[in-house]
Parts: C-alpha cells; sequence; structure tokens
C-alpha cells in the first residue's frame, strides 16, 4: 500500500540559483515536522506558459513566482484574488482540488505585515497618514495597493520615469498622487512613512541619495531593498533617529500564505528564521 504522497511546491523563476524561498519553507517543514519538499525551477520566459499549464498534473500544490514570470502567471492563471487582479501581478500560485490554478499577490500584506511587527499596527496613522512612495514597478505596485487597504490617507508616488508613478497612483484612488521627484522634501516635510521601493541602494546599484531633513521625527522609513540589509537609506533614518524597517521582513512575510495553502499550518515568521537568512545572506 502507498501513502499520501508529499506535498511539494516550487519557487520558479530566471535566474532562480539567487532565491532564498527553499531555505524559509525548508525551515518551516522542519519546524512543523511536515513531511514535503519545496523547490527551486529555472523557467525561461518561452517556457514557463507550458509549465503553467502541465501544473495539474505535476503534483505540485502550488508555488511562488518570482522575476521575470509575475506578469505572465497573473496572465495565466484560471482564477485571481481581488488583490491580485488590481496589482497586476501573480507571485503566489495554489493548485486548487478541480485542477483549476489560483493567482494571490501576498508582496502587499506581506509588506504591511512587516511593518505592523516592527512599528506597532498603529503605524498606518503616522504623521497624519500620508506615505511617500519611490519608485512605480512591479513592488510599488503590490505595496500602494497594500497601504490603501491599509488606510492610508494620502499616498504619493515619486518616480524616475513619471508616467509610471502616474499608472501606480492611480491604483489608489482618491488618495494616490503622482509626485514630481523635485517636489519631494515638501511632501517629506508631511509624510508619516518614506518607502523605497526602486533598485536603488541594492549591492551593485547607485544609491539612493535623498536627504532625510524634511521628515518629521515621527517618521518611519521602510526600504524594501534587503542586499545590503542596513542600506544607506536607513542608515540616514537611524543616525536622524527615526524608526528604520529593513527589506528582509517583506520577504519572510510574504511567504506566510503560500506555506498555509501548500501544507497545512500557518506558519510564524520567528527571529530564528530572520537570523537563518541573514546569516545565508551575508555568506
Ligand atoms: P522593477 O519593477 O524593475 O522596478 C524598479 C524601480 O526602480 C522602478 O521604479 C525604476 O524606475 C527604479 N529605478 C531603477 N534604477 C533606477 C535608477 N538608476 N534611478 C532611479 N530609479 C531607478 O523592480 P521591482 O520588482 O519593483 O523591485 C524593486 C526593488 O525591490 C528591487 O531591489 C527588488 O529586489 C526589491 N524587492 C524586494 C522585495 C522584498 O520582499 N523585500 C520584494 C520585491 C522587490 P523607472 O520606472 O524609471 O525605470
Amino acid at each position: 500500500m502507498t501513502g499520501a504522497p508529499i506535498p511539494r511546491a516550487f519557487v520558479v523563476g530566471h535566474p532562480i540559483a539567487h532565491s532564498r524561498s527553499p531555505l524559509i519553507h525548508g525551515h518551516w517543514l522542519a519546524a512543523h515536522g511536515l513531511p514535503g519538499s519545496y523547490e527551486r525551477l529555472d523557467v525561461a520566459p518561452a517556457a514557463f506558459p507550458t509549465f503553467l499549464r502541465a501544473l495539474p498534473d505535476s503534483g505540485f500544490r502550488g508555488g511562488n513566482v518570482t522575476i521575470p514570470h509575475k506578469e505572465a502567471a497573473f496572465a495565466l492563471a484560471d482564477t485571481l484574488t481581488p488583490r491580485a487582479e488590481k496589482i497586476g501581478a501573480v507571485n503566489t500560485l495554489v493548485v486548487g482540488p478541480d485542477g483549476r490554478i489560483g493567482g494571490d499577490n501576498t508582496d502587499a500584506p506581506g509588506f504591511c505585515a512587516h511593518l505592523d511587527h516592527s512599528l506597532g499596527e498603529g503605524w498606518p496613522g503616522r504623521a497624519g497618514g500620508t506615505a511617500v512612495v519611490l519608485g512605480a514597478g512591479g513592488a510599488a505596485r503590490a505595496i500602494v495597493v497594500g497601504l490603501a487597504e491599509r488606510g492610508l490617507r494620502r499616498i504619493l508616488v515619486a518616480n524616475r520615469t513619471p508616467a509610471r508613478a502616474e499608472g501606480v497612483a492611480a491604483l489608489a484612488p482618491g488618495i494616490g498622487a503622482a509626485l514630481a521627484w523635485d517636489d519631494l522634501p515638501a511632501a517629506l516635510a508631511g509624510a508619516g512613512l518614506l518607502v523605497n521601493t526602486t533598485s536603488l541602494g541594492m549591492r551593485g546599484q547607485p544609491p539612493l541619495d535623498l536627504d532625510l531633513a524634511p521628515l518629521p521625527a515621527s517618521a518611519a522609513v521602510a526600504d524594501i531593498v534587503y542586499v545590503p540589509l542596513e542600506t544607506a537609506l536607513l542608515a540616514a533614518a537611524r543616525r536622524r533617529g527615526l524608526a528604520a524597517v529593513d527589506g528582509l521582513g517583506m520577504l519572510l512575510h510574504q511567504a506566510v500564505p503560500g506555506f498555509e495553502a501548500w501544507f497545512g499550518p500557518r506558519p510564524t515568521v520567528t527571529p530564528a528564521l530572520r537570523a537563518k537568512i541573514v546569516a545565508d545572506l551575508a555568506g
């Protein structure tokens, strides 16, 4: 007699060798004493539609989707959560019992959960509820939707390419607006939260050169770049005595809903898990 198959999930991207997701899910499988596997899959863009269509017969319960497949997963999933639909990108796939492929975007709640954890749940009210978001790529889309869900009163988006900022601000109707980069000092003076979603400050990229002096003393600064963990932006925020929130927590918290959907228990982001990923990043 053969037992039930071991639950399997994946992270798919191209390239994928750098992904820390197998470490995160491997940690939780061990912590819960569960059988299961979480595999890295390198799939080139041209092969992604075939990969996705074959999922129901593959034995996988689902998986995470990363660069460059998040938009393709959005276009190809059979069903979407309202949040994924709004963001226009999918980072979590779940194969349903009927073989249909559901797509979700957990970057938005992952970012907000990390702010809850780091700043306390009252963070959306800081300095009257205004957030300034730098960048207008895929991560910015998720974060603006997440911030709007959490009741921010004003979300200002500044980006190198202004037209993209307008598109992202439109994801928060009534409260979102695009901001010219030159107008940042005035906007920062009224902001309770500054978020960097650009790749500036990431290892190998130019630094983000921004004067934080105008921010109110109650403001918090979040950077979603996590290589390095302590970006120059976060170091500058700490020097000013501001609350500083690093990008690793978003990566850890976005993984929670997927693990629960594929393996059962809702996992916890613990200091031990964080320490494991920090050590891996340092290595
Ligand atoms: P993306 O879609 O490629 O967007 C990149 C953004 O950075 C765009 O707004 C782009 O501006 C801006 N940018 C790039 N180079 C720039 C430069 N030299 N000067 C000014 N702006 C520049 O990337 P993404 O997926 O949103 O990811 C952005 C960053 O977030 C990456 O560092 C990624 O690793 C990180 N991230 C972290 C997490 C996490 O869990 N912590 C999750 C997702 C992403 P233009 O529109 O003008 O090109």
